[in-house]
This record gives C-alpha cells, sequence and structure tokens, in this order.
C-alpha cells in the first residue's frame, strides 16, 4: 500500500513539474514577444509622417500608364486580356478604333470586387495597367469603388512605368526582420 502511495506522489511530483515547465516557456515567450518592436502600422495616426508610404510591394490603388502618342493619351490597346483573366470579374472595357487606333472608349474597376491578385497587371502585353501604393481607398458607399477611366488616367500621371512587384519582393526580404517591424 505504502509502495503505491509513493508511486502516486511521484506521478503528482511530475505533473506538477510538466504543468510549471509550460508555464515558464509561456512566460518566456510572452517576455520575447512583449519586448519586441509592433508590426502593426498605426493608421491612420501614422506616428506623425504625413508621407509614411506603405511597405514595397504593397498592391494599392490601380492606374492606366499615360503615352501620349496613342490614341487617348494611354498605352493601353484595349486588348481585353486583363479583363477576360480577372477572376473577379471586376474589369469592364469598351474598346473603341482598329488596329493601332485601338484604345479604351471606357474602362472600369471595380476596387471593391478586386482581391488584388495582379493578374490583370501581369498579363497586360504592354505594360499599361498598375496598382499603386495608394492605400486610402475606404468609403461609405460601394459605388465610390468604382475606378472611371478618368480616374485611372489620372493616377497613372503620376507612374510613368508599372510598379514591379517582384523586385519590390526582392527589396523588401532584403531588409532584415527586425528593421521590417518598426521604423
Ligand atoms: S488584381 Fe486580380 S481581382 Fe483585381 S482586377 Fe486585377 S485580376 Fe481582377
Ligand atoms: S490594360 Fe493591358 S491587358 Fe488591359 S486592355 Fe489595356 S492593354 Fe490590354
Amino acid at each position: 500500500m505504502r509502495k503505491q502511495d509513493d508511486t502516486t506522489f511521484l506521478a503528482l511530483l511530475g505533473l506538477i513539474a510538466e504543468g510549471a515547465r509550460s508555464i515558464c516557456v509561456g512566460l518566456h515567450i510572452t517576455a520575447i514577444n512583449f519586448f519586441r518592436p509592433s508590426v502593426c502600422e498605426r493608421y491612420p495616426r501614422r506616428d506623425g509622417k504625413p508621407d509614411w508610404q506603405p511597405r514595397p510591394g504593397y498592391r494599392g490603388d490601380f492606374a492606366l500608364i499615360s503615352d501620349a502618342e496613342r490614341p487617348g493619351g494611354l498605352r493601353c490597346i484595349a486588348c481585353l486580356q486583363c479583363q477576360n483573366i480577372c477572376p473577379d470579374k471586376c474589369i469592364h472595357i469598351t474598346p473603341t478604333g482598329k488596329g493601332k487606333e485601338r484604345h479604351p472608349k471606357q474602362f472600369l474597376i471595380d476596387a471593391g470586387l478586386c482581391m488584388y491578385c495582379w493578374l490583370c497587371v501581369e498579363v497586360c502585353p504592354v505594360a499599361a495597367l498598375t496598382m499603386t501604393p495608394d492605400y486610402e481607398t475606404s468609403t461609405d458607399r460601394p459605388e465610390k469603388l468604382i475606378r472611371t477611366l478618368e480616374q485611372l488616367r489620372e493616377r497613372g500621371k503620376e507612374y510613368p512605368e508599372p510598379l514591379k512587384v517582384e523586385m519590390a519582393r526582392a527589396d523588401a526580404t532584403s531588409v532584415a526582420p527586425t528593421e521590417r517591424r518598426g521604423d
């Protein structure tokens, strides 16, 4: 009987030791993370940095690249490849003109439906469409998220070439993780 009591006592001690060990491991991880810089960007506060920009590789609002030599003033040849590849069916283009004169008469992107997969940008044969670092897209009405030809053209004036997400990714990964976590 005495031997059985000893065995039970030892088993209990083992359980207590195991419980204490896992509490220590948990506290250790909590302590490490408590003092690590935050990975979150504070929005809209941005810590008093009015010129704050998203990390390289961020896919924000759309733009059509300008080309003053082409009809419509855009590089787009209205080939519809972006419209056809879009998995969310959020691009709608109405082409006009024939041959070298072909260009979009209407170009709509529903940024509310978009999942920012980048396929439309990747498929464009003439690098006419891009996503930009513009991130201030919130609105109280879903219809305001539909980008029109004029809006896309206007934003495109700030971007002479499409954003290169692959290169931006490489830049982002070349930054040490601790540097990426906090500004
Ligand atoms: S990023 Fe993807 S979902 Fe958005 S418009 Fe382009 S293809 Fe469609
Ligand atoms: S943006 Fe590019 S893929 Fe889309 S219609 Fe224009 S040329 Fe074609």
